[in-house]
């Protein structure tokens, strides 16, 4: 785990098709992702729209993390990430570890480590 860039909610940004092609400025790529997530998430992005820097690092957020209510929360807090919290895990969070059991183990992890 040490060297990701990882996401408050347990997300590995250093994993994800649209950090890859931000970092790379890797259009191809850029086009790919948003042509991915269309078929998995449905998600109709333009090109625009997925450029990524990661969560909790400075620059471009993906649309839809621009918009993220868990990473709205995070930030807003003094700890910053949601898994220094006192009320860990939130119903939110609960709710994204259902769909997202990777995200919810590498949490774990981090917290034993803190
Ligand atoms: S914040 Fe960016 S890099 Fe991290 S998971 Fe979301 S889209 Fe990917
Ligand atoms: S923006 Fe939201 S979904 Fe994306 S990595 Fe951050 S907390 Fe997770």
């Amino acid at each position: 785990m040490t060297g990701q860039v990882i996401g408050c909610c347990g997300l590995l940004c250093s994993q994800c098709p649209a950090f890859l092609a931000t970092q790379a400025n890797d259009v191809a790529k850029a086009e790919e992702t948003a042509r991915l997530w269309a078929r998995e998430y449905g998600l109709g992005l333009p090109v625009e729209h997925v450029w990524c820097d990661g969560c909790t690092r400075a620059g471009r957020k993906c649309s839809h993390c621009a918009e993220c209510e868990i990473r709205s929360c995070a930030l807003g807090r003094p700890a910053r990430e949601l898994r220094r919290v006192p009320d860990y895990p939130c119903s939110q969070l609960t709710g994204f570890f259902e769909a997202v059991p990777v995200a919810r183990r590498t949490l774990e992890w981090l917290r034993a480590r803190d």
